[in-house]
């Protein structure tokens, strides 16, 4: 490898620290890649929340109420090593981590063709501020990188998040279904109407932001939405 591209790819892994001999284009040891719980099935069929013991088509919380998206899934458990990886996205820039995050995102799709049968990806907007206090919407890096794999169309500006939240974790699920109640904003219906759209996102918590998404782009015409994340909380 040439020495100067070294320098600009991380060496050590973000999760453990290990060093990384062979410097891959992930920031992301070997051992740390083993360890993700994957959530492929034993899943409820509607939001993806993990059923443990199996059996029931559907949770506790589909079985009572119907969510406005077709269907939503994450990649894995949101737990070590997956959280640090998005922490490391999130709150330290390391941007590198998109494209990792972004190719189990597509590896996802690929094994269920449902979810790249769409129009067009959204990533979840983030507030201007918010954006502009990170420097970048980390749904918008992993959307772009999806989009690019799948040659499906990334929508960046059509829809905005027009209230500031609060962070979902750390509040209880009433609390959060208020919190992004009429969060977002459908700054484009055109490119909504009719379309079957992909939604892309970090972390699925509570599905309270990808219900609010999800119903105000039905409220905009949309034919269906499908939600895909990288980690699912409980
Ligand atoms: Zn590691
Ligand atoms: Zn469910």
């Amino acid at each position: 490898m040439n020495p100067l591209l070294h320098l600009f790819l991380p060496e050590h892994c973000v999760v453990c620290g290990a060093y990384i001999p062979f410097p891959s284009h992930f920031p992301f040891c070997k051992g740390c890649q083993e360890k993700i719980v994957f959530l492929r099935d034993r899943i409820c069929a509607r939001c993806g929340r993990a059923i443990p013991y199996g059996g029931a088509p559907l949770c506790h919380v589909c079985r009572r109420i119907k969510y406005h998206f077709s269907c939503a899934r994450a990649v894995g458990v949101y737990a070590s090593p997956l959280r640090e990886a998005i922490h490391a996205l999130k709150y330290r820039g390391v941007v590198s981590l998109a494209k990792f995050l972004g190719t189990l995102l597509v590896a996802y799709c690929e094994e269920f063709p449902l979810l790249r049968s769409v129009d067009l990806i959204l990533p979840v907007p983030l507030h201007p501020v918010r954006e502009r206090e990170r420097g970048f919407n980390q749904a918008f890096l992993l959307a772009d990188f999806v989009g690019r794999a799948l040659r499906l169309p990334v929508l960046a500006q059509g829809v905005s998040r027009i209230k500031p939240t609060l962070p979902q974790a750390g509040l209880k699920a009433k609390e959060r279904r208020k919190n992004v109640e009429g969060a977002f904003q459908v700054e484009w219906p055109e490119a909504i109407r009719g379309k079957r759209i992909l939604v892309i996102d970090d972390v699925l918590t509570s599905r309270a932001t990808a219900e609010s998404l999800s119903r105000t782009l039905q409220e905009a015409g949309c034919s269906s939405v499908f939600v895909l994340a990288v980690a699912s909380g409980k």
